[in-house]
């Protein structure tokens, strides 16, 4: 009796999270780790955010349950953020308030997916897709580019991935791990190709507003209207206003879609916390100031890391252009001495090991994220933090 559901055996545990709670806690015996680890911004969350939270937490009406799927005022300002972002309106119903964008992922796979229904996704990917695939009884079906193809597919690679049994793809861009932002016309080619196979188009845009240079997010439901019935937005406030702890997303789909996560999150957990949720609103209509200097931040953090990776030996880091991710190849350091103690390491889940015990250096192997002989380094991290992991693995690497 003591056996567990072959659905949670089958998962694995995020290992994001788990590279995260390891270096926190050697952290916490005192040791002097950097963790490159968390894909989580090192800023406080604005001040008229958290100021609005306050006021709306001394206000007894917020103590109570909210509809569903959430405030209408706050869906109200999704709807209009979706047409100041990515230029087309939207019904403010076709929005549904979530635990994070993690929980309107987690829900589109379980509204979506029959037993056996494929999703093709896109790798690297974000360690959590294939799991939440897996849990709804779907099979992930992952196609993979290097670091040869700066990590972004053609579409012949995803047709060529493409059965009668594909239900969906989910794209995400700009990407976790990568930092890749596909051009307009790549992801209006999978728009158009997703309506001529009648395939769902689940686009994760949490890192919209951080992009570097002269790249800009492409929006499937922009790019190519004719999507949009096929078409579930996910998005959140977390990467693009430090709002991390406050656990607010939203999917965007079409009214029976939408109806079918707010039920099934009627049974799971009901509203989002009701202050996070004016916390959330705050955020949505309050301009994008805060989030234009973390991201000027964030670019020049960018620059230093990529630099200082590539100056590395076997080390390999093609240009990032968005969210706050370098994913470096570093098949160059497996299977020889390296290090001062002429450490031999036969993949990057053994190098991710020995670094954060020999330097004290946190980083998440490409294992997690289906590519295996990467590395990834979150630059949310403070600057100093920062120049100081950069230095450790540079003399690590030329001992
Ligand atoms: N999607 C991607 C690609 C992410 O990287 C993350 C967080 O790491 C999320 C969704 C979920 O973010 P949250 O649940 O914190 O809103």
């Amino acid at each position: 009796w003591q056996t567990l559901s072959r659905r949670i055996d089958a998962v694995a545990p995020s290992a994001t999270l788990a590279v995260d709670s390891k270096a926190k806690a050697m952290k916490a015996q005192g040791m002097n780790v950097i963790s490159f680890g968390a894909g989580e911004p090192n800023f406080p969350t604005p001040d008229h955010i958290v100021q609005a939270a306050a006021r709306a937490c001394l206000d007894p009406s917020n103590h109570r349950y909210t509809p569903t799927a959430g405030l209408p005022q706050l869906k109200q300002a999704i709807a209009d953020k979706t047409l100041r972002d990515s230029g087309y309106q939207i019904d403010p119903d076709q929005a549904v308030v979530t635990n994070g964008g993690k929980q309107a992922v987690y829900e589109t796979f379980q509204i979506l997916l029959n037993p056996g229904d494929e999703v093709i996704i896109p790798a690297p990917y974000w360690t959590s897709y294939p799991q939440m695939v897996l849990l709804a009884g779907g099979r992930p079906v992952p196609v993979l580019s290097g670091a040869d193809q700066g990590y972004i597919p053609s579409l012949e690679q995803l047709e060529a991935a493409r059965t009668e049994r594909t239900r969906a793809i989910i794209l995400n861009v700009p990407a976790n791990p990568t930092g890749t932002v596909w051009d307009d016309d790549l992801v209006a080619a999978v728009g158009r190709w997703a309506v001529e196979h009648q395939i769902w188009v689940i686009s994760d845009e949490i890192y919209e507003h951080l992009t570097y240079q002269e790249a800009h997010t492409p929006y499937p439901g922009a790019l190519v209207p004719q999507v949009r019935d096929q078409l579930i937005v996910v998005n959140g406030v977390a990467k693009t206003y430090a709002m991390t702890g406050w656990r607010v997303g939203w999917l965007i789909a079409p009214l029976p879609v939408a109806k079918a996560a707010a039920k099934l999150q009627g049974h799971m957990t009901s509203n989002v916390a009701n202050v996070s949720q004016q916390a959330a609103l705050a955020a949505l209509t309050g301009g994008l100031e805060d989030v234009e200097a973390m991201r000027s931040a964030f670019a020049l953090r960018r620059r230093a890391i990529v630099d200082a990776l590539n100056a590395m030996q076997g080390v390999t880091c093609p240009e990032p252009l968005g969210a706050f991710y370098a994913f470096a190849d570093v098949t160059g350091l497996l299977n020889q001495p390296v290090g001062p103690q002429d450490t031999v390491c036969a993949t990057s889940g053994e190098l991710a090991e020995v670094i954060l015990e020999q330097i004290q250096v946190a980083a998440v192997p490409g294992e997690a994220f289906g590519a295996p002989g990467c590395l990834r380094f979150s630059y949310a991290l403070a600057d100093d933090d920062l120049a100081e992991g950069m230095r450790r693995l540079g003399d690590w690497i030329s001992a």
